[in-house]
């Protein structure tokens, strides 16, 4: 390890942020092997991640970065959600670090996340040809800003099966039902949820003296939420919860550091699209129709947008029947 972490000089897969004294975000360089920010908190005696990026080349350089920036390997790995682009390095930090997640999300990783990962590796002719199939689409696109959004997924999941040969689905060793806090010598964090909100449950990392948080997916700064295996009404249940907390910096799971302004913009979002949906539903229209609206345009995660449509008129339809 000496030597890697002697070497560190950056990374390709992630640009560190100095969010405040001992607190770094790490946010994703699209394209790469990380696709979801991590951070790094060092706790005096001892080092803390949130999340752990979609390689194991990406988590090593995250694990070499913690141990650069704070003096210490990294005894604690938080994941805030089962999504592959925070859980799949988890492998690179046991058995020295202690892996701590919601319950849920623990039964959620060791059942369909491992079977997903366990399908891959046996057979993973199916995702060679989904690159196949998105590299010609990515030939016909003519919306530069949608084409290098595809090329940048392309790359990323290129990475992806670089590294799946070598993948070992590593399950958090410690859960928590409600909150969990942990003291270091220097500073204490606090591990919340309110349940889930982006996926059937969502922790986040609370930093009170500091007025930080590491929110995971709950907020992306500038990207549109990804709700495919969302329930929006709770997500904005938990939104507001957070906004009571005292919060001043936000560390998002995608996108860069932000605030609580960025935090309102996903609930203004999570608001926009249930009501578009809705009114599309009630007039007999198609949701294939619906454009992204101009407040989103420059946000990253274009592609998102038709299928977090088709995800709230699944919900709405149900709902009706
Ligand atoms: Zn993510």
């Amino acid at each position: 390890m000496v030597n890697r972490i002697e070497a560190f000089k950056g990374s390709k897969h992630f640009l560190v942020n100095h969010v405040a004294e001992g607190v770094f975000a790490a946010i994703s360089v699209p394209g790469t092997g990380s696709v979801g920010n991590a951070a790094i908190i060092n706790l005096g005696d001892s080092t803390l991640v949130v999340d752990t990026f979609t390689t194991i080349q990406a988590a090593e350089d995250l694990q070499a970065a913690a141990k650069y920036l704070t003096g210490n390997s990294v005894s604690y790995v938080i994941n805030t959600h089962w999504h592959s682009d925070h859980t799949t390095g988890n492998q690179v930090f046991t058995p020295k670090a202690q892996l701590i997640s919601t319950l849920t999300t623990r039964e959620i990783m060791a059942t369909y996340g491992k079977n997903r990962v366990s399908e891959q590796m046996s057979n993973p002719q199916p995702i060679y040809q989904a690159i196949d199939e998105l590299e010609k689409k990515i030939q016909q696109e003519t919306d530069e800003k949608v084409k290098k959004e595809m090329q940048w997924g392309n790359a990323s999941d290129r990475e992806y099966m670089k590294m799946l040969p070598n993948l070992l689905y590593t399950l958090p060793t410690i859960t928590f039902d409600q909150q969990l806090s942990i003291h270091g010598s220097d500073r204490s964090v606090q591990l919340i949820t309110y349940g889930g909100g982006h996926t059937e449950s969502d922790a986040f990392v609370y930093l009170p003296e500091e007025k930080i948080a590491v929110m995971g997916d709950l907020v992306l700064s500038k990207h549109h939420p990804v709700m495919i295996h969302a329930n929006p009404q709770e997500w904005l249940n938990i939104l507001e919860r957070v906004e009571l907390l005292d919060i001043e910096k936000i560390i998002p799971g995608h996108g860069e550091v932000c605030s609580m302004k960025e935090l309102r913009e996903v609930k203004g979002y999570i608001n926009d699209i249930l009501a578009l949906v809705a009114k599309t539903v009630q007039s007999k229209k198609s949701i294939d129709d619906i454009l992204v609206p101009n407040a989103y345009e420059d946000w990253g995660f274009t592609t998102y947008f038709k299928m977090n449509l088709k995800k709230i008129h699944d919900l709405l339809t149900i709902s009706v029947e």
